[in-house]
């Protein structure tokens, strides 16, 4: 390649092109260099084993006819799938600003096709000699990156975000249902049920050695019949038993009605808090439905606040939750699980607590904060540049971890290490933990490393912003986006909301990953009346007319390393709103 020489590039820049291949594969020949080493040493691998033992295929066999004709069907076959998916949607492109993914990081990509061929399966170290360790330093990774402290923190890789926020609905209905029919158990002098479903596992281990008996199972509401325990639970506490509830806050992720509904909670058991003007939970309304929640004698199963909404990227008061918590614990002796679903955003973490401010204040403070939730759902499959699958679920202590437990009678668990008793998937691989050891080792979760690129993601949307609301176009950015997913709608002042509801879904046409134009967005509608108090705040400040109720945004994700790079022959953000621009000329 004859590229003319330009001076060497920012330390800040320098990150990103070396571990991302480039939107014109720009790394090939030292990827490829990689990919051919790697296969070579698995190769020799497998000559190492049982060398004595002889080969299988012999290289007569390999000339037979019979082997070309098979092998021309392989190719075939492969060949298309590759032309198949040559219509998949261009994730690494920089016009690719739509949902939560973007190019994957060159190291976990690795990572992943390194696990893949040596194929592991995570549910034992029967299974997996060394994906299982693997997996356990990247959990300490992880919880290094969050503030949870490594050797007391437990956790492990799941599927994804939906299935670690099931993980922690599960393990706090058991420690509910454990610190219940110990106090149960233990006769009504106790206290009362909503007192002693938030025992602390303190009181807990008290009551336990006192009484010198284990929680009796007649009182556990999670095994036997339901019913009949939730019958034997009200006659003990001589007050009638209506179940535990969940606190979520209303811009939640929808992985949270179906945990719920799938742990047979019932849907009357979801509790939705409500939000504030920037879209976020509100730490009063928190507080009055905890209370009600203790007048009613419903436990708390957990509260969940979420760190990097789906919708904007925003993060809730995390630090606010845990002081209202914390007060409870002080004031009244009551312990409740506060899990943070920190998907999206919990990577921030990464970035230096100077480098998080960028993100305002409060962002800061909710990330600072997350070292003090009780578990924490993370996707390095997101913002850790991880391809899928591969999400992970933490508690800060061990104990919390481990109170959910199941035996498969043909597999020989190591009580130590193996996860798989306690896991809600069986067989998993270790890929997504691999890809994300990888991008720890290589790259650091830290400000100089990992930092770097996502603080980049958070200063390109900002100047992203700059440059629209500069550029004439009547676009009115939604509150509550601090990281780097903008929402907005194109509205001409007075105008009704059916109008620019209409416009934007006309826009998301155009640029949808169906219609192949220059840019791909993704959409989301906010509605009455969970984003009530946004609504009535921020729609006013173009006086349009409410005649809908609910208001259409396109929303960006620029999760894309290389959207605001200088050297490309267009400048992206310039290019998007001429297509803006273009398009309000085309539509009225
Ligand atoms: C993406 C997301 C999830 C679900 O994660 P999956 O990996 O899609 O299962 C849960 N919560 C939040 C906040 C998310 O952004």
């Amino acid at each position: 390649m004859a590229a003319p020489l330009r001076p060497p590039c920012d330390p800040n820049e320098s990150s990103l092109k070396i571990f991302f291949l480039g939107p014109r594969a720009e790394n090939a020949r030292w990827v490829l260099s990689l990919v051919t080493s790697l296969f070579e040493r698995w190769f020799d691998w497998r000559r190492r084993i049982h060398p004595g033992d002889g080969c299988a295929i012999s290289i007569a066999d390999q000339s037979q006819e019979e082997f070309d004709v098979r092998r021309s069907a392989f190719s075939d076959a492969l060949s298309e799938l590759m032309t198949r998916f040559e219509h998949e949607v261009p994730k690494f492109s920089p016009r690719y600003v739509g949902h939560m993914f973007s190019e994957t990081a060159l190291p976990a990509l690795f990572g992943h096709l390194v696990a893949l061929i040596h194929n592991p399966n995570n549910i034992s170290g029967e299974s997996s000699r060394v994906g299982v360790h693997i997996e356990h330093e990247a959990v300490g990774f992880l919880a290094q990156m969050v503030g949870y402290r490594p050797g007391v923190a437990a956790g492990h890789f799941t599927s994804g975000g939906t299935i670690a926020n099931f993980e922690s609905l599960a393990r706090a209905r058991a420690r509910c249902a454990l610190w219940l029919s110990a106090a149960a158990g233990a006769g009504a002098r106790s206290g009362s049920l909503f007192e002693s479903a938030h025992l602390g596992w303190q009181s807990f281990d008290a009551l336990t050695s006192a009484s010198g008996k284990a929680p009796e199972e007649r009182f556990n509401f999670t095994s036997g019949n339901p019913w009949e325990r939730t019958r034997a639970i009200s006659e003990a506490f001589g007050q009638e038993f209506r179940g535990p509830v969940v606190l979520v806050p209303g811009n939640k992720h929808y992985s949270w009605p179906k945990g719920v509904e799938l742990l047979g909670l019932g849907t009357e058991a979801f509790w939705p808090v409500e939000l504030d003007g920037r879209g976020k939970l509100d730490p009063s309304d928190l507080a009055k439905q905890m209370e009600r929640a203790r007048r009613e004698g419903r436990p708390i199963l957990m509260v969940v606040s979420v760190a990097g909404t789906t919708e904007f990227g925003g993060f809730d008061p995390v630090h606010e939750v845990t002081q209202l918590l914390e007060t409870w614990r002080r004031e009244r002796g009551l312990e409740i699980w506060h899990h943070v679903d920190a998907a999206y955003g919990g990577f921030f973490r990464a970035m230096d607590p100077g480098a998080r401010e960028l993100m305002g204040n409060p962002a800061a403070a909710a990330l600072e904060a997350l070292s003090l939730s009780d578990s924490i759902t993370l996707d390095p499959h997101k913002l850790g540049y991880v391809p899928y699958a591969s999400g992970a679920f933490l508690t800060r202590i061990q104990r919390d971890y481990l109170v959910t437990r199941t035996d498969a009678p043909y597999v020989a668990f190591d009580p130590l290490h193996d996860r798989g008793p306690f896991t809600l998937e069986g067989s998993r691989s270790a890929a997504g933990a691999a890809a994300t050891w990888m991008i720890a080792r290589s790259m650091a979760l830290s400000g100089d490393g990992y930092g770097r690129i996502l603080r980049r993601s958070v200063e390109t949307r900002k100047s992203l912003e700059e440059l629209l609301l500069a550029s004439g176009l009547p676009l009115r950015v939604a509150p509550g986006g601090e990281s780097n997913i903008l929402c907005f709608t194109l509205a001409h002042p007075h105008e009704a909301l059916s109008k620019s509801n209409a416009r934007m879904r006309q826009l998301y046409e155009a640029f949808s990953p169906k219609s192949d134009g220059p840019f791909t967005f993704s959409r989301t509608t906010l509605r009455r009346p969970t984003y009530s108090k946004l609504m009535d705040e921020w729609i006013p400040s173009w006086n349009a007319v409410l005649d809908e109720d609910e208001i259409v945004l396109a929303r960006l994700c620029l999760m894309n390393p290389f959207f605001g790079s200088s050297e490309t022959r267009v400048s992206y953000p310039q290019e998007l709103v001429k297509c803006l621009q273009e398009f309000l000329g085309r539509v009225s």
